[in-house]
């Protein structure tokens, strides 16, 4: 009995079908008896394509109200993914960043992470929810939404398990796990089992997009044991960090 946090990233929520899955394997932690709070990225590919419709208005969108935009693909996944947990009997609520209040620095579409209270967090976990968390967003100070950059919904997900104490962040993705190279460029080569935090930082910046950066500087700075485990084979371990 614990506090796990889980991520899946678009593909993972690309149709109805496979929100439903999440819904099980999110159905599945919480019947191991953990408390368990999961964020999610847009669908599939909707911020590229909130990008194309705000570049076809204008090729010099405002930051802010690119934020604005871009933060409506996350918010589709929550609402979706609390139904669908609800439809399977369990009790779930879905929260924006700023109902959470993961509070970031005051810059658009780059913004960091400062902090991010536990409270409201706190008070539905104890009332037995499972909490499903817009990831790539948070809320500056003054009550402005910003977005983290893209692949931010890795470190919206580490943020919150070292927020909380998590005894365990997996990242659920479209691919097994972590490779010396990307697989789906590179077939037939070897999952890693485990990776040291050095390592996985060392592949993330030169753009292996498996984990968004500051994910895994957040994970080292706060010791938070991450996962990178695939949505669709729900039994294989993936990579450990
Ligand atoms: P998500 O939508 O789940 O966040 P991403 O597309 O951001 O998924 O990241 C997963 C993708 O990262 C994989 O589909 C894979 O093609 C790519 N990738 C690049 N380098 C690596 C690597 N070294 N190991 C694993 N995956 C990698
Ligand atoms: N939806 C955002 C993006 O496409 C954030 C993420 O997927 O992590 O970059
Ligand atoms: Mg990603």
């Amino acid at each position: 009995m614990g506090i796990i946090v889980q991520k899946f990233g678009g593909t993972s929520v690309a149709d109805s079908q496979k929100i439903h899955n999440v819904a099980n394997a999110v159905i599945k932690e919480k019947e191991n008896g953990n408390d368990v709070v999961v964020v999610v990225s847009a669908m599939g590919h909707t911020t590229d394509y909130l990008i194309k419709l705000a570049k076809e208005v204008t090729l010099t969108p405002n930051s802010r109200e690119m934020d604005m935009l871009l933060s409506t693909g996350e918010q589709v996944s929550i609402a979706l993914l609390a139904m669908a947990i609800q439809a399977h009997g369990y009790k779930a609520v879905s929260m924006n960043g700023q109902q959470v209040g993961i509070i970031t620095e005051s810059i658009h579409s780059k913004a960091r992470i400062v902090d991010i209270k536990t409270d409201k967090l706190q008070k539905n976990l104890k009332e037995g929810n499972i909490i499903v968390v817009a990831g790539f967003q948070g809320v500056t100070p003054e009550g402005e939404i910003t977005t983290l950059g893209r692949g931010g919904s890795d470190t919206s997900a580490v943020a919150i398990a070292a927020a909380l104490k998590a005894d365990r962040c997996d990242i659920y993705t479209d691919v097994e796990g972590v490779y010396a190279t990307d697989p789906r460029i590179v077939p037939n080569i070897q999952k890693t089992d485990v990776i040291s935090y050095e390592e996985m930082l060392e592949l993330a910046r030169v753009g292996a997009n498996v984990l968004h950066p500051r994910s895994v500087e957040t994970a080292k700075q706060f010791g938070v044991p991450l996962r990178v485990r695939s949505s669709f084979k729900l039994d294989n371990m993936g990579t450990l960090i």
